[in-house]
């Protein structure tokens, strides 16, 4: 029987543009929002009759939580009449766009989590980075949502950026750590080519790669101290947590998505739409383009499953005719014996300080892969 797949809808809706910021989002405006959510229904719609079931929703953006509740619930009852969606509905908010009465309208569509853009406790760094938050803003939209019944509720913050030091992370670890939480990520500064701190100098003021690792290892160590347990690179949950929805990606399971610039996992191809809310408006959700017809293979698994704590099953890798499973073995047990990886029940998994080297550690494991 086929499993259920996920379904992500991106909202590429923000009140301004962050500095940092290479997704695709544009100013939200209320006459766009009406046409692009007619796009989304219809595209959803394409797919009735077609029996497949998912059991995740992802609201991702931009800013979904800029979106009148009225379209979200609108969505979401589409995605539950063709899809059959029961399960984990997941909507991003920043906390300036979060007031009660939202978070009680957006309850009442069916999210049932949600997931706060907070970055980080300290002001000068909230500054740094252009939100438009503090941190008394972000505090009150956590727990308003769990007053409200969405007891769901991750918070991302940001490791690296300009002005952090390792007193400030604890000092936003400490702050976090002590709202009602379910699930942290914590990501890395990069940044992009294309924006405007690319452009800048704020390099400068950003830690370097050692103080970025301490900085990211302790950041490990205080969360697990704390019962978030590290599942992801970047990514922590308390116990059974995780993100059912992320967790596919990662899986290499399959996900259909809805959107401009939302991308695809379905029948062994990836796809993505245009950049161009316009151009999905004017299609309807028929502008994709193929990335990969011919998906999912070895090499994907081995890619996207070293990002989990769970690993990879060898066995799987041994089985597969596209592995010089002896070589990859040889390889995998370098890593192992310095440090980097570890086998246990026929599963690779890579050590914490693993992590730091993830892109060196599989671009050699994948040298393998025939
Ligand atoms: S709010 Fe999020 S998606 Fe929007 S510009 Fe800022 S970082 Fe990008």
């Amino acid at each position: 029987m086929k499993r259920d797949i996920g379904l992500y809808v991106h909202i590429p809706f923000c009140v301004k543009k962050c500095p940092y910021c290479d997704f695709y989002s544009i100013v939200h405006n209320d006459l766009l929002e009406e046409d692009y959510t007619k796009a989304i229904i219809s595209d959803i719609l394409s797919y009735t009759g077609k029996n497949i079931n998912a059991d995740t929703l992802y609201f991702g953006g931009g800013t979904p939580i800029l979106m009148s509740s009225k379209n979200i619930a609108l969505i979401i009852k589409t995605a539950k009449d063709v899809f059959n969606l029961n399960g984990e509905i997941t909507l991003e908010a920043n906390p300036n766009s979060t007031t009660k009465v939202k978070l009680k309208e957006l309850k009442q569509a069916g999210i049932n989590r949600i997931s706060f853009g907070m970055q980080s406790a300290d002001e000068r760094e909230l500054k740094a980075l252009g939100r438009l938050h503090d941190l008394p803003q972000a505090i009150e939209a956590v727990n308003n949502a769990y007053e409200t019944g969405i007891k769901n509720i991750s918070v991302d913050i940001m490791l690296g950026t300009p002005y952090q030091t390792m007193a400030s992370v604890k000092n936003t670890l400490d702050v976090i750590t002590k709202l009602p939480l379910s699930h942290i990520s914590a990501y890395m500064l990069k940044v992009e080519e294309g924006t405007p701190y690319y452009q800048s100098d704020i390099l400068q003021f950003c830690a370097d790669d050692d103080k970025l690792a301490d900085i990211y290892l302790n950041t490990i160590d205080i969360l697990e101290q704390n019962a978030f347990s590290q599942y992801e690179i970047s990514n922590f949950s308390k116990n059974g947590m995780e993100s059912r929805h992320n967790l596919k990606y990662w899986r290499c399971e399959e996900y259909l998505g809805f959107g401009a610039s939302a991308h695809s996992f379905f029948d062994n191809r990836r796809y993505y739409n245009e950049n161009s809310v316009q151009k999905y408006i004017e299609s309807k959700g028929t502008n994709s383009i193929t990335t990969d017809d011919n998906a999912g293979g070895i090499d994907e698994f081995v890619m996207l499953g070293l990002r989990l704590s769970e690993g990879i099953d060898l066995d799987k890798i041994k089985a597969s005719n596209g592995v010089d499973f002896e070589k990859f073995m040889l390889s995998a047990n370098r890593f192992c014996e310095g440090g980097f990886a570890k086998i246990l029940d026929h599963r690779l998994s890579l050590e914490k300080n693993g992590y730091l080297l993830s892109n060196h550690i599989i671009a050699s494991l994948l040298e393998n892969v025939i």
